[in-house]
């Protein structure tokens, strides 16, 4: 039985709008409900009290986002099945006392947040991004996003041994862009983000801020059959995530699903959980290792008058794709990758494997993910580090050991992970959110 709903290039071209429009982790889960609240789905505030009903619900908190959708029928022990992701993506922020400078060029002080490739941020135009918040307690979104920034190279005249020894980036000193001309003190960074944004000066007592490219994402090669753009890693899965969630749901409330169909034991709960902080540890509040995601689907049990008994079925039953980037094979590097394991773009989605528990996939999460893959009519690759170099990790292991669920690695192989404006394939993104449709039907 193959799958309703099929994604197809219309999927990646929203992918671009949402990268676009989703330059901070805030940015990023206002997108996910602003496309949920199109599905139908409502807020619900963790400092409500929760009734128990059918249909969509989503928290955001910070940088994070948990949506779910319970069907007719649901019983407070029916299991979830969860799409994972993470939101953030590594970049320079706005350090507490911005405004910096010298001769004559004004400047603003950045920190690094997780494992750039820092030569990518040089000689790009930067704007900037986050949230301000506000004497009053509320937070407020902002995105200036043009040419404000840059951080330019040293010129290859004042620095000769850059071809022979290498580019040396130090990340105190090499770093911070330039924002214009005049002394530091004029014109500070938030005084200028409190005019662009029509807020009385002095009212911003707080700022999560970052920078990002502003150049657009856009399709590439001789057959526009690749896609660049930045935070491929990991927003490319939010969008999957957020759209499947939206089509499954979609598909169960208009009766197209076979969840009508089907018996009260078989019926599982989609659900998104987006983290923010994957890329310095997960743990925050708001990230992987943090209580959110056990919160929420624990809420949701007692919401349907559950007992811990039921939460404790449900979770025993529940299965989680946490989805993330991994790295295609780089025709220019190839040694080091595993020989015989080669993801390439457009090749589907990736099963990621790594038997020391940096991934979180075993033999029998393969065989759910394969299901899935199969049911959707997309093909699937594996991808497991070459031997001799340190393998990446993700928010899989944590899930599967904080909560207890059965957890499966997997995403979209790409180039450049962790440049500021990374590659894939312009066929994966769908692919991969055509396979979670599957998943999350169960
Ligand atoms: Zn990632």
């Amino acid at each position: 039985m193959t799958s309703p709903v099929r994604f197809d290039r219309g999927h990646t071209d929203d992918l671009m709008s949402f990268l676009t429009a989703s330059p901070s982790p805030y940015h990023a889960v206002a997108s996910a409900a602003e496309r949920l609240e199109k599905a139908g789905f409502r807020q619900v505030s963790e400092t409500d009290a929760w009734e128990g009903s059918t249909g969509g619900k989503y928290v955001l908190r910070g940088g994070a986002i948990v949506a779910w959708y319970v069907p007719e029928g649901a019983a407070p022990h029916t299991p979830f099945r969860i799409v994972g992701a993470h939101t953030d993506s590594p970049n320079l922020r706005v350090k507490p006392l911005p405004d910096t400078g010298a001769h004559g060029w004004r400047q603003i002080a950045v920190e690094i947040y997780g494992g750039p490739l820092l030569n990518s941020w040089l000689d790009r135009d930067l704007g900037i991004a986050g949230r301000l918040s506000l004497r009053d307690g509320s937070n407020v979104l902002v995105n200036v996003d043009r040419a404000l920034l840059r951080v330019p190279q040293l010129a290859i005249h004042l620095d000769r041994s850059v071809h022979t020894e290498g580019l040396k980036l130090d990340k105190q000193k090499h770093l911070q862009p330039i924002w214009g001309l005049g002394e530091p003190g004029e014109g500070g960074l938030i005084r200028f983000l409190e005019d662009e944004n029509g807020i009385e000066p002095g009212e911003v007592t707080g700022w999560d801020l970052m920078v990002h490219s502003i150049e657009r994402p856009s399709y590439l090669g001789r057959d526009r059959e690749l896609m660049a753009g930045p935070r491929l890693d990991n927003l490319l899965s939010v969008h999957a995530g957020t759209a499947a969630l939206a089509a499954v749901a979609g598909s169960a409330t208009s009766g197209a699903d076979l969840r009508s169909a089907k018996q009260t034991d078989k019926l599982s709960i989609p659900v998104l959980a987006a983290f923010d902080h994957e890329e310095n540890g997960s743990q925050s509040d708001t990230g992987a290792d943090g209580p959110l995601l056990g919160s929420v689907l624990e809420r949701s049990v007692f919401a349907r008058g559950g007992s811990l008994e039921d939460r404790a079925r449900a979770f025993a039953g529940t299965v989680c794709l946490s989805s993330d980037t991994g790295h295609a094979v780089h025709p220019n590097y190839a040694e080091r990758h595993d020989p015989t394991h080669h993801p390439r773009a457009n090749g589907g989605p990736i099963l990621k494997v790594n038997v020391n528990n940096r991934y979180a996939t075993d033999g029998s999460g393969r065989a759910v993910f394969a299901a899935a893959c199969e049911k959707a009519g997309v093909p699937l690759q594996s991808f497991v580090s070459n031997n001799s170099m340190p393998c990446g990790t993700t928010i899989g292991p944590i899930t599967a050991a904080r909560h207890g669920i059965k957890t499966v690695d997997i995403g979209v192989a790409i180039l450049s992970m962790h440049s500021a404006r990374e590659l894939c394939g312009a066929d994966d993104p769908f692919l991969l959110a055509n396979a979670l449709v599957a998943f999350l039907e169960g």
